[in-house]
């Protein structure tokens, strides 16, 4: 299997408070923190595939850590791109955008038909699928009638979410029609750290299936006869910081223990993964519902990218240090 790709992105400051002395620095696909002139703090030095500094564009992110997982979707392959990282850390920026800036989704559904278009020996059919894990139940966020769907496994079509709706597309303007739609139904809620937090994880799935043309006349018919389906998931986790730091309890409280547990049971199968073939043993797909789903574009020959966002500010050092050790871990 290929390497998952590791990355951080470090989001602009959002507020002018002074930094207290210490800032994270980027040089080259390093990533560390800083005391006020320039001294390295000893041990928080981390190196990654990429490190994006506040600078970058979703354009280069998406470049960089989906490109390729998009292209390989439209030849046959599975793949996965992760957004991780705490509340307002820029997950959602990344992976939706603004109306400014495009989003990897966007960026990622617009080449995906442009792909097809330029594959005149294949037919197409794609189809879209959006649902968000919270509290550890599945809904459905392009029929909001279907709450709670249950996971199924069959010979045939391995594991799938039971009564998930599954749209057939055929531009990218109407898949960001359906997301949009689907936004609204996003589950959010208001915590100590003071924005829409967001709560629950979003999967953005394209099915993408092909088969070679009838009046194909090429002679190498047994590559371009076999039909193709692959599994392309885009997903937005739910933030990663503690419990204690929302100061949750009741309802937030056990949102907080089921998101802890789901990444941690993802941080678990991307650790196993990223080990050799030999020591990988058993796989904990089973731990969470988020794992479970994303079974069948993870691992394998899937391709997996994973974009770690992270605050520059201060009292979120904390923070941004479990996301850093997160992603020392995928690697
Ligand atoms: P999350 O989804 O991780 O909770 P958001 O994506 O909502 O965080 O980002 C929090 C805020 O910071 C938003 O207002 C967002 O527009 C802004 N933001 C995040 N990342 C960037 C970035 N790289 N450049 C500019 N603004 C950003
Ligand atoms: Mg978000």
């Amino acid at each position: 299997m290929e390497k998952i790709c590791v990355a951080v992105r470090v989001r602009p400051p959002v507020s002018l408070e002074t930094s207290g002395g210490v800032f994270w620095k980027v040089e080259d696909n390093r990533v560390s923190l800083h005391r006020q002139h320039d001294t390295p703090v000893s041990g928080t030095s981390y190196a990654f595939d990429h490190v994006f500094d506040e600078t970058c564009s979703n354009a280069r992110v998406y470049e960089l850590l989906t490109k390729d997982i998009i292209h390989a979707a439209v030849e046959g392959f599975n793949g996965t791109v992760f957004a991780y990282g705490q509340t307002s850390s820029g997950k959602t920026f990344t992976m939706n955008g603004s109306a400014d800036n495009p989003g990897v989704i966007s960026l990622g559904v617009k080449d995906i038909f442009d792909a097809i278009q330029m594959m005149s020996n294949r037919e197409f059919l794609v189809r879209v699928s959006y649902m968000e894990i919270y509290n550890e139940e599945i809904n459905d966020l392009l029929a909001v009638e279907n709450q709670k769907l249950q996971i199924h496994e069959s010979l045939e079509h391995g594991v799938f979410v039971a009564g998930l709706r599954e749209e057939i597309v055929n531009s990218a303007e109407q898949v960001l029609k359906l997301i949009e739609s689907g936004e609204v139904n996003r589950h959010f809620g208001e915590t100590n750290m003071n924005v829409r937090s967001s709560r629950s994880h979003t999967i953005f799935r394209m099915v993408i299936e092909s088969k070679g043309k009838d009046n194909d006349s090429s002679s190498d018919s047994s590559s371009t006869d076999a039909i193709r389906v692959s599994v392309l998931n885009l997903v937005d986790l739910a933030g990663s910081e503690r419990i204690a730091k929302t100061g949750a309890d009741g309802v937030r409280l056990k949102e907080g223990k089921h998101i802890n547990k789901s990444l941690m049971a993802l941080g678990n199968v991307i650790n196993k993964l990223s080990d050799g073939v030999k020591q990988r043993g058993h796989i904990p797909y089973r731990d969470s519902k988020l794992t479970r789903i994303l079974q069948p574009a993870l691992g394998g020959n899937a391709k997996t990218s994973i974009i770690c966002t992270i605050a520059p500010e201060e009292d979120h050092i904390e923070e941004t240090k479990g996301t850093l050790q997160f992603a020392s871990r995928a690697k």
